[in-house]
């Protein structure tokens, strides 16, 4: 913020140097007005910046730095003796400066600095109203009109456009799962939302599988964390290499992945798992030589008796299930009851 405003003061207050004191040189103004003016112009948007940078609270500095901006408008219009464009000029540019920086809230605070810095002015000049604004003092007001509007508008569209780059990062951010790069739990399930949606317009539908690493807890216990993580790792980079672009993968929690298929029937869908599991199966670890892992993976096509996409999801657990509870490392299809080695070559 404090970099923010250095910028933009710089100039507004160059630009207002050269506005007030146009306004002010045939008024005779005494040589610590002169000083006050070039002070406030030309020094103090260096100093303001430097004070705000050292600060502890550097937003909360940059609040009083900008009630005092608005304080020294006020006393430079009473100073101008109400000069009618440079004081116009002056006040309309601060009110900008403080709605665009704080909202109403500010613009109100910014309002009463001035009342006070006018106040001050009073006490010192005791004015008379100068009702007109020679041709020097207009050319003289000018540049401030012009480009001190065009430089904030920049600034805030600036601000505006690094603001929506953030929400975009912090939403792909809220929806990835930091350890494997994947779709977290989340993310995967309003995707799955989304297909289930597609697959009940259109009466068809691909499938769903979730995969579960077998006796992670084990591989976690003999080899350590960071070789499981090393695991999940592996095993969500083969998904995105194995997979179509139009499958959807995701960690579903702790060792289990999740995809979805769509478009595809059951038995292509099991022939991809096969080959995944096949492949997984026989991967080999540079750091553990000795690490052997398996997965058990169950899958269900779309129904359209499914009411929901929960029961869908319902159906890939039970799969699930029955994959582990019939021996692990192998691929169940929802409702076959064998596992997808068994269909490929019965005994
Ligand atoms: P099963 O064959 O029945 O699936 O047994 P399992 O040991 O794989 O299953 P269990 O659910 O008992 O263990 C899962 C383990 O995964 C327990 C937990 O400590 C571990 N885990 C969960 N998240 C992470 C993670 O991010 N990194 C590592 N290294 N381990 C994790
Ligand atoms: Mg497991």
């Amino acid at each position: 913020m404090a970099r923010r405003l250095y910028t933009s003061r710089t100039l507004g207050l160059v630009l207002g140097l050269l506005c007030v004191s146009v306004a002010m040189y045939p008024l005779n103004p005494a040589p610590w007005l002169w000083g006050l003016m070039l002070f406030n112009g030309l020094l103090w948007p260096h100093l303001a910046y430097q004070w705000a940078r050292r600060s502890t609270t550097p937003y909360h500095a940059e609040h009083r730095n900008l009630l005092v901006d608005a304080f020294m408008g006020g006393f430079w219009v009473v100073a101008m003796h109400f000069n009618p464009l440079p004081s116009a000029t002056t006040l309309s540019m601060m009110a900008m400066n403080n709605v665009a920086i704080g909202g109403l809230r500010f613009l109100l605070a910014g309002t009463v600095a001035q009342i006070l810095g006018m106040l001050a002015g009073w006490l010192i000049f005791f004015p008379f109203f100068i009702p007109e604004t020679s041709q020097l003092q207009l050319y003289a007001s000018l540049p401030l009109m012009c480009f001190y509007p065009l430089a904030l508008g920049l600034i805030c569209f600036r601000q505006a456009h690094a603001l929506g780059r953030q929400k975009r990062e912090l939403l792909a951010l809220s929806r990835t799962d930091s350890l494997t790069g994947l779709l977290n739990h989340g993310a995967w399930k309003d995707q799955l939302e989304v297909e289930f949606q597609r697959c009940q317009r259109q009466q068809q539908g691909g499938a769903i599988a979730l995969i579960d690493i077998d006796h992670f807890k084990s591989i976690n216990d003999t080899y350590g964390h960071v070789a499981g993580d090393m695991v999940l790792r592996h095993l969500s980079k083969m998904l995105m290499q194995n997979l179509r672009a139009t499958d959807v993968a995701g960690r579903y929690g702790g060792d289990e992945f999740c995809v979805i298929l769509p478009d595809l029937p059951l038995s292509s869908a099991a022939a991809v798992m096969e080959a995944l599991r096949d492949r997984f199966a026989t991967l080999g670890y540079e750091q553990t030589p000795a690490l052997n892992v398996s997965l058990s993976i169950g899958l269900a096509a779309f129904n359209p008796s499914h009411t929901d996409a929960t029961l869908w999801l319902n159906d890939a657990d039970q799969a699930l299930y029955e994959a582990k509870t019939t021996g692990r490392n192998r691929v169940i299809c929802c409702g076959d009851g064998r596992s997808h080695r068994e269909l490929l070559d019965p005994v």
